[in-house]
C-alpha cells in the first residue's frame, strides 16, 4: 500500500510541476547518479527555423520547395513541421502534390513517392553522404560548423535540395545542468543529429558529454551502458523516438509538451517543460526518502 507520506510527495510536486506516476519512481530518482536528455525538443526548444536553402540549379526551386513541404506536412518531427511552414511562407505559384507511400524511417528522415518519383527527405547518411558532402560544393559542411541542422531533399538519385535549420537552447536548459552538476550528477547528451551541431550544443549547455548520430535504438543501448557505468540512471525527452531510452533508464523522464508515447511511456512529466524543475524533483525525492526510511 502506498504510505500517506508518498502520497502528499506525489500531489505536492504535481503542484509545483512535476508529475511522478507512482512512489517507487521517488524513491528511484533519489539515486539517481547520470541523467541522459535528448537534443531536440529537450534541451532545445524543438521549434528549429529554416535559415538557409540551396536548391539544384537545373530544378525548378518553388516546385521543390512545395514538394517537400506537402512531404513534411505529414512528418510530426519538429524539423518537418518547420520546413513545412517554411515551405508555406515562401512559395510563389502554388502546385499540389499527392503524397503517396510515405514513410518514416526513424532517427533518420521520411520517403515517400510524388507523380512516380521517389523522394527521400533526411540527414546526410540517409540521402548517402558523399552526395550530400558534395552538394552546392559542400555547402552542408559550413552549414553544420554553425551549429545548424541539415536536412537533405533526393529525387531517385539525385540531391536536389538542402535546408539549414537552427534550433535555440531552452532558457532554463544552462541553469538546470549546473545545478545537476553541482549535485555531483553526470550529464550526456544523446542526440540523432551530427557531430558539430551537437558539440556547439553541448558546449552552450555545459553537458558533460554528448554522442552525436545516435539512432533510438542506440539511445537505449547507451542508457544501459550508463546504468552498468553508473547505477541509476534517468533519461529525459520529448520524442516518439526517445521512448524506448526512456523505458529502459531507471527513471524515464518526459517533457510535458511531449508527443503523447513520450508522456505514456515516462515514469515522471515535466508538465511546464521546466527543465529546471529537474533538480527540484531530485531534491524532493531525496528529502522523501528521508521521511520514508
Ligand atoms: P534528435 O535526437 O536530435 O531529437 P532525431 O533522432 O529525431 O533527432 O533525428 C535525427 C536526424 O534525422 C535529424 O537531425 C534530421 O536530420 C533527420 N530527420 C529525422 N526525421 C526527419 C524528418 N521528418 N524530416 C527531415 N529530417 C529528419
Ligand atoms: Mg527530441
Amino acid at each position: 500500500s502506498i504510505m500517506p507520506a508518498t502520497l502528499s510527495a506525489i500531489s505536492n510536486s504535481a503542484k509545483s510541476g512535476i508529475l511522478f506516476k507512482g512512489g517507487v519512481h521517488i524513491e528511484n530518482l533519489s539515486h539517481v547518479k547520470a541523467i541522459a536528455f535528448d537534443k531536440t525538443g529537450t534541451l532545445t526548444n524543438g521549434k528549429p527555423i529554416v535559415t538557409d536553402t540551396y536548391f539544384h540549379h537545373d530544378y525548378d526551386e518553388n516546385k521543390i520547395l512545395q514538394i517537400v513541404g506537402a512531404i513534411e506536412r505529414e512528418s510530426t518531427h519538429p524539423l518537418a513541421q518547420s520546413i513545412t511552414k517554411y515551405s508555406n511562407e515562401n512559395k510563389g505559384i502554388t502546385h499540389e502534390f499527392d503524397v503517396l507511400e510515405m514513410k518514416t524511417v526513424s532517427g533518420n528522415g521520411v520517403t515517400a513517392v510524388i507523380n512516380n518519383e521517389k523522394w527521400e527527405i533526411g540527414k546526410p547518411d540517409f540521402v548517402g553522404r558523399k552526395a550530400a558532402a558534395n552538394f552546392h560544393n559542400g555547402i552542408s559542411e559550413a552549414l553544420t560548423a554553425q551549429g545548424k541542422t541539415v536536412v537533405f531533399a533526393k529525387m531517385n538519385e539525385e540531391i536536389l535540395a538542402v535546408f539549414a535549420l537552427k534550433d535555440t537552447i531552452r532558457k532554463d536548459a544552462k541553469k538546470a545542468i549546473t545545478m545537476l552538476r553541482k549535485h555531483g550528477i553526470h550529464t550526456i547528451m544523446l542526440t540523432g543529429d551530427n557531430e558539430l551541431t551537437a558539440k556547439s550544443l553541448a558546449r552552450e549547455a555545459g553537458i558533460d558529454h554528448y554522442i552525436a548520430d545516435c539512432l533510438p535504438e542506440e539511445k537505449v543501448k547507451h542508457v544501459k551502458d550508463l546504468r552498468k557505468d553508473y547505477g541509476n540512471v534517468a533519461m529525459v525527452g520529448d520524442g516518439i523516438n526517445d521512448a524506448p531510452a526512456l523505458a529502459s533508464a531507471n527513471v524515464g523522464i518526459a517533457m510535458g509538451e511531449g508527443t503523447d508515447v513520450a508522456l505514456e511511456t515516462a515514469d515522471v512529466v515535466l508538465m511546464k517543460n521546466d527543465l529546471s524543475k529537474l533538480f527540484n524533483a531530485i531534491n524532493l525525492s531525496s528529502r522523501m526518502n528521508k521521511v520514508v526510511k
